[in-house]
């Protein structure tokens, strides 16, 4: 008998954020397999069961997922926001790839409101003219490669939303990218810091590149650098729709 896979977004916090398709997708669920902290969002009841595991064991953690699905079970990965931003989505067909024998598997990715989105509707809208996506961990890339597509994305005048921007372990690459922005001559830009949004702890803070300090930042944290037409109004921040 073959299960099947599906790969969920579980959205940026709020359960009024999980699509009804998300939903639907966790109550027929036997497995949850994810990071240990997306799991514990997933509500524990008979018959299934859940399989939390460390952050860093991404790709181990989708082929558990891909056999347990071959042997009859019905999987949701889970991941937060988006599966497909920065998350599990990859990782699952990176080890599809590896396993030749489980390509005929039924995998539905679901999407989910990515953090940057959620962000971005809490503070205006930052993101309303062309904008990009930058995960400034630097953990699966190196850290030349990060600072080069924020310098150019920066130069091309994107607004750019900036998932992972500082954990304990790396806290020397935010602090290089303010650097490096003030250093282009983007002082007076607008950065939205939108921290644990859309959950009890949410903060939302916009500030000028000038000012902002590497600790306004934290895991929990999506940074928005805006571009360089976005202006205040009343509390909100806007971008316009038309270039200059
Ligand atoms: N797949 C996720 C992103 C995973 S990377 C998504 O689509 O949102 C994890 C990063 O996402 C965090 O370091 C933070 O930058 C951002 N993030 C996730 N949830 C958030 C939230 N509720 N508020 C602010 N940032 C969040």
């Amino acid at each position: 008998m073959t299960g099947t896979l599906t790969i969920a977004g579980l959205g940026p916090g709020d359960e009024a954020l999980i699509t009804p398709e998300v939903s639907a997708a966790l109550v027929g669920a036997t497995d949850i397999v994810g990071y240990a902290p997306y799991v514990a969002r997933v509500r524990p009841r008979d018959g299934l069961t859940l399989h939390a595991s460390d952050n860093r064991v991404e790709l181990q953690r989708a082929g558990e997922a891909l056999r347990l699905a071959s042997e009859g079970r019905n999987v949701v990965v889970v991941s937060s926001g988006d599966p497909g931003v920065f998350a599990m989505a990859s990782a699952v067909f990176e080890a599809l790839e590896q396993a030749p024998q489980r390509h005929d598997l039924p995998i539905r990715v679901l999407p989910g409101v990515t953090a940057m989105l959620a962000a971005a509707a809490s503070a205006g809208a930052p993101l309303g003219h062309d904008f990009c996506a930058i995960n400034l961990s630097d953990n699966l890339k190196p850290w030349p490669v990060i600072e080069r597509r924020l310098r150019l994305a920066a130069e091309a005048d994107f607004a750019i939303a900036m998932y992972n921007p500082r954990s304990a372990s790396r806290s020397e690459g935010f602090a290089r990218a303010l650097e490096l922005f003030r250093d282009a001559g983007y002082g007076e830009r607008l950065m939205v810091f939108a921290r644990a949004v859309s959950t009890p702890d949410q903060r939302i803070e916009t500030i000028a590149v000038r000012e902002a300090r590497p600790e306004m930042a934290d895991m929990r944290t999506l940074v928005i650098l805006c571009n360089s037409a976005t202006r205040r109004v009343g509390r909100w921040v806007y971008a316009p729709r038309q270039a200059r």
